[in-house]
């Protein structure tokens, strides 16, 4: 059997949504969009059902897809509908639902519901991607709690640059928040991971953790906080073919690494075709026998080299992380010039183990 595989531990799971409650104070939906950020949306939901307040996925087929696995929790639609004939499976299933655009909110004044949702009403503080405008703002929410279609509504929004620790656009967007709703009387939901961790001041009935959970650091730089989340996934393969070359011997596709001495390489059970990134270059950090080490040269679609010059102990059959409690997928992330979140979307074909449930 191919040894590429991805673990999840789930109890890493369980601690990082503790940890995110614990920050914040405050309620938490656990955002476990695009399959948990490729760790599992059901076998993420399913650990965390017991104690979670909720779930948060981005349009129904998500949230369908965790009440046909039995998960019975409040789940958020964050994007709400996208037609409105999807209004009476959201009755149905008792999902929240985001209403970020005026469209949506005029459906749901025209539908005829057999019983009242729950709305989550959406601004737009600056990020100037979904939500109502301000000056709509307050309309908007007396129209929905006149509607007979809307049961509770909680007020939120979504910060741009959070992630920034030193960027004032977090408080000026909560400033364009606090004044939208100074007279509306609503439980408030603002933050995401980078908020919950680097922006404690910001007020919070519900929180909406996502990569944070899966317990990768939305930040570049360290962070306290974020140096309490524990990796849930460990990308792991095997070395399945070792080369002695000498120097001067160009490796892998397009010749991208020349030996500048006798090497010792070994040749992973890794690709792109698994999610690891084509664009990690030559240096990028692994783990083979307990020990760091580099990439070498291109990843190529099954398979990927690395040093094994200065690792003795490491040969034929030697585990090798990719990434995971060693090396963190915001190291590969940085290297390969993109993010931890789209690290973790991209997995693919590595079958997923399961512990700690
Ligand atoms: C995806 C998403 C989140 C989670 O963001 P993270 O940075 O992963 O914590 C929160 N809120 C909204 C509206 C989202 O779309």
């Amino acid at each position: 059997m191919r040894p590429a595989r991805a673990l999840i531990d789930l109890q890493a799971l369980r601690h990082n949504y503790q940890l995110a409650r614990e920050v914040s104070g405050a309620k938490a939906l656990a955002v476990i969009k695009a399959d948990a950020y490729g760790h599992g949306a059901v076998h993420c939901a399913q650990a965390l059902e017991a104690e979670a307040d909720g779930f948060a996925v981005a349009c129904i087929e998500e949230a369908l897809e965790l009440r046909a696995a039995g998960i019975q929790a409040p789940v958020l639609l964050l994007e709400g509908f996208f037609e409105a004939d999807e209004l009476p499976l959201i009755v149905e299933h008792g999902f929240w639902c985001v209403v970020h655009s005026l469209w949506q909110l005029d459906a749901i004044e025209r539908a005829n519901l057999a019983q009242p949702i729950q709305v989550w009403l959406k601004l737009d503080t600056g990020m100037h991607r979904v939500g109502l405008h301000p000056t709509d703002y307050k309309i908007a929410y007396q129209r929905l709690q006149a509607s007979a279609n809307v049961a509770k509504i909680v007020l939120m929004s979504h910060f741009a640059r959070a992630d920034e620790l030193d960027c004032t656009r977090s408080e000026e967007q909560l400033a364009v928040f606090q004044a939208a709703r100074a007279d509306l009387s609503a439980e408030i939901s603002l933050r995401n991971s980078p908020s919950i961790l680097g922006w404690p001041a910001v007020p919070s009935d519900w929180v909406r953790p996502g990569l944070m959970l899966y317990g990768s650091t939305p930040f570049e730089e360290a962070q306290a906080q974020a140096s309490r989340l524990q990796p849930v996934m460990t990308l792991e393969s095997k070395v399945i073919s070792v080369r002695e070359l000498p120097a001067g011997e160009p490796v892998g596709y397009g010749a991208k690494f020349i030996t500048s001495k006798p090497m010792r390489i070994g040749v992973v059970a890794m690709g792109y075709a698994d999610g690891y990134p084509r664009q990690a270059p030559t240096g990028t950090p692994v783990l083979v026998a307990g020990q760091r080490s580099q990439l070498l040269g291109r990843v190529s679609m099954d398979m990927l080299c690395i040093d094994l010059t200065d690792i003795p102990q490491a040969g034929l059959g030697s585990s090798v992380e990719l990434w995971g409690k060693n090396i963190l997928a915001s190291e590969v992330a940085d290297k390969a010039d993109t993010i931890p979140y789209q690290i973790f979307c991209n997995l693919k074909r590595a079958p997923r183990l399961y512990s700690g449930s």
